[in-house]
């Protein structure tokens, strides 16, 4: 038998389906999720006013450790806002990594701001401190700004100054988040963790989200839980929490009656339906972690059998493998086993393009990719959900 139909059969054994097609991840809803849209139902309460949505707040602020929650309506949206936070604005520049989902950058974007894309490390597939390090070391310069009595950090090259990093925690493994986060702050730039894949992954015993100044979490479909549609920000400043909710719900300020609005804000919290199914699915999450890591393991001991390289959580890490990874040879291999698995009903799928690939990112600073390009040509996602 070939290896790539043994692989085949042994993804069909896990999910015990002998024929059917099987997904990448899909949700499961096993628990509250209709008891609660029932209740949101009755209520009438569907919308931007609700107790769904604080109780979905406090939830995922209590499992993650983090000081406060604030729901959006998406991880995007999220993004955006925290970029926003962290004062990022029209021509400054935010790191990042190119191996991430296209949002990362596009939230970047919506600020007027810029990507520059630094490496990541093979282990981790998330920022490397060194690329990161090496880049604000060589090409950048800190400057005194006498308006605000602040350093910041600019671009020796383009002017820009250097507003933000975001490194992601990619497919759920915490990338050296504590050796970043000190970095940037020796160069006094703040640190956003595009944790949207990483819900219930810990990094030395603290949840990913948790070590940056502002963390950002998914909820969409395919993610680890779902409202559908949604997100999260996480923070340790209260203060901070209380702006951000204030900007997600239009800036109004309180009144029973006026319309006053002291800021030109978003639309952007989460509805309480989405909220409803949260809650259901928040109170599962033990249980889908500990599904995804008996498949993790199952997995990991299939290919070191048959010499295939799976990817399994660095060190002082806990993963939630929310997509699990395989790395094959080369480019024109990973393609046959693409058109294999995906041919034989098995999805799976190559990791995204190199965001400084694509067009609109195309001229962004992009310095010495060589993991990322490493990873990029020959990583391969398989079935990840949680069993029912
Ligand atoms: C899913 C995802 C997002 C965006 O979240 P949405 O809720 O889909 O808007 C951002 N970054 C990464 C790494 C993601 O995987």
């Amino acid at each position: 038998m070939s290896k790539y139909s043994q692989i085949v059969r042994f993804i069909r054994e896990i999910y015990q389906k002998e024929d059917d097609f099987i997904p990448l991840h899909e949700p499961l809803f096993a628990g509250n999720e209709k008891k609660y849209l029932e209740a949101c139902v009755d209520s009438t309460f569907v919308s931007s006013v609700g107790e769904f949505v604080h109780d979905f707040e406090v939830k995922i602020a209590e499992y993650t450790g983090s000081k406060e929650a604030v729901a959006c309506v998406n991880g995007t949206n999220a993004l955006h806002l925290a970029l926003i936070l962290c004062g990022v604005g029209q021509n400054s520049e935010v790191i990042t990594q190119p191996l991430t989902f296209v949002a990362t950058a596009n939230a970047i974007r919506y600020c007027g701001a810029f990507p520059v894309f630094v490496d990541i490390d093979s282990d981790t597939l998330g920022m490397s401190p060194e690329a990161l390090r090496k880049w604000l070391s060589t090409s950048t310069t800190k400057q005194f700004d006498s308006r605000t009595n602040e350093y910041r950090t600019v671009n020796i090259r383009t002017g820009r100054i250097v507003s933000a990093c975001v490194p992601v925690h990619t497919f759920g493994f915490p990338c050296r988040i504590d050796e970043i986060v000190s970095i940037c702050n020796e160069f006094e730039v703040p640190v956003i963790e595009d944790a949207a894949e990483s819900l219930g992954s810990f990094y030395r015993d603290q949840h990913t989200g948790c070590f940056g100044k502002i963390g950002v979490l998914s909820f969409n479909g395919n993610k680890i839980i779902t409202t559908g549609g949604g997100g999260m920000l996480l923070f340790q400043d209260e203060n901070l929490a209380k702006k951000a909710k204030h900007l997600t719900t239009q800036a109004k300020v309180n009144h029973p009656w006026e319309f006053l609005h002291d800021d030109v804000g978003f639309n952007y919290r989460m509805p309480n339906i989405n909220a409803a199914l949260g809650l259901a699915q928040i109170e599962q999450i033990n249980r889908f972690i500990e599904s995804k890591r008996y498949i993790a393991s199952a997995y990991r001991s299939f290919f070191s059998d048959i010499g295939i390289c799976y990817i399994s959580e660095p060190e002082h890490s806990i993963s939630n493998y929310w997509l699990n990874c395989i790395l094959f040879d080369g480019k024109a291999e990973r393609d046959r086993f693409l058109q294999y698995t995906n041919n034989h009903g098995v999805m799976t799928r190559p990791v995204w393009k190199l965001l400084n690939e694509l067009e609109m990112f195309r001229n962004c600073e992009a310095n010495c990719l060589r993991n990322a390009i490493y990873v990029s040509e020959r990583l391969v996602n398989i079935p990840s959900s949680a069993l029912p």
